[in-house]
């Protein structure tokens, strides 16, 4: 499953782990010396392309390993590291009018927002494709949008809605996927992108207090799209977009004692990132049949995953968690 583009050649999807490092109270808590699950194999096939990911449970010493496109262990602790290896060769494609999707994935706390959005102190990939877009732009005399929403149990809203009101999923003539009335703001700064995306984080949240957290509960999806006039064809321009995605923190309902509305969350979210998962392995395998129907999130991004898009997906770790790592390794291992 592999195809050159802009003469790299990338999978279809890549799979690559974040591990992010242990906190400051987890290292108190485990007398200063923390030892992490996750370690990286060092392997003697130096040309080969994958990396091999082991996972050591430090008290019954089981170990398991997965074979992904790439690991970015502690000591890559700026994500500006994963954003100009991973991520920055996505976006020539956008301007030609081809989509792609970045998806961060893992359990609660593993670091999948501390990966997209970050901090005003340390701006995620959310904020450095749009600045890294922006700055191509003066060359191509692209025009930008943002668009964002989440879906929560399998329903979209818009969050640059002041009343996040719900949005349509509908399928047009050509099988073509669109959303509704979503909302698609103009960003010609990434002052004015702070400011937007800033002011609907802020809904999210007073939302969120209401729900107990649905943030980590819901898959956050911003969209960019680029629009590039076009010099050589008769077409006034290409439009190309860029999905990134905060994934819902995947859960084990085995080890997860949940209930009522909470079971329903998390069957929810299991069943779409199951889906998602299965959706990549087809991509990856050559699959005749891809099922994107499955579930809204693939559904929506089926322009997105696929075809002539490119995706990533980053497997966010917490080293203190030996059962949650195998979770959410062995899923994204599989997904390639
Ligand atoms: P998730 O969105 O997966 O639930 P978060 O992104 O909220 O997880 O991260 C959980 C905690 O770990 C936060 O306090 C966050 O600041 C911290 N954290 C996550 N990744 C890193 C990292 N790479 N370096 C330092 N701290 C991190
Ligand atoms: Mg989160």
């Amino acid at each position: 499953a592999k195809y050159r583009h802009q003469s790299i050649s990338i999978a279809q999807v890549r799979v690559i782990v974040r591990l992010r490092p242990f906190l400051p109270h987890e290292i108190s808590s485990r007398n200063g010396r923390p030892i992490s699950c996750v370690s990286l194999q060092e392997s003697e096939a130096s040309s080969s392309n994958e990396v091999t990911v082991l996972l050591k449970d430090q008290e019954t010493s089981r170990n398991e390993c997965f074979n992904l496109d790439g690991f970015f262990g502690q000591d890559y602790n700026n994500v500006g590291q994963i954003f100009d290896r991973e991520v920055r060769p996505l976006i020539p494609a956008i301007f030609q009018g081809y989509n792609a999707t970045i998806f961060a994935y893992g359990a609660t706390g593993s670091g999948k927002t501390y990966t997209m959005q970050g901090s005003d102190l340390l701006p995620g990939v959310m904020h450095l494709a749009v600045a890294s877009i922006l700055s191509d732009c003066k060359c191509t005399g692209s025009s930008v949008a943002v668009s964002y929403y989440e879906i929560y149990l399998d329903r979209c809203y818009d969050l640059l809605d002041p009343k996040e009101k719900e949005i349509m999923v509908l399928d047009d003539k050509d099988g073509q996927m669109h959303l509704k009335g979503l909302a698609q703001m103009e960003v010609d700064s990434t002052s004015k992108f702070h400011e937007i995306f800033n002011s609907a984080l802020q809904r999210r949240k007073v939302v969120c207090t209401d729900l107990n957290d649905a943030s980590s509960r819901s898959h956050g999806v911003l969209v960019i799209t680029v629009s590039t006039p076009c010099h050589e064809s008769t077409k006034k321009s290409v439009t190309g977009k860029l999905n990134l995605i905060d994934l819902a923190g995947n859960e084990d309902n085995r080890r997860i004692c949940n209930e009522g509305i909470r079971l329903q969350e998390s069957t929810k979210i299991n069943q779409s990132l199951f889906a998602l998962s299965n959706v990549i392995y087809a991509l990856n395998n050559s699959k005749q049949r891809v099922p994107y129907r499955d579930s809204k999130l693939t559904r929506i991004l089926q322009d997105s995953l696929g075809g002539t898009s490119h995706a990533l997906m980053v497997a966010c770790l917490n080293p203190g968690e030996y059962q949650e790592c195998v979770h959410t390794v062995s899923l994204a291992a599989r997904s390639r």
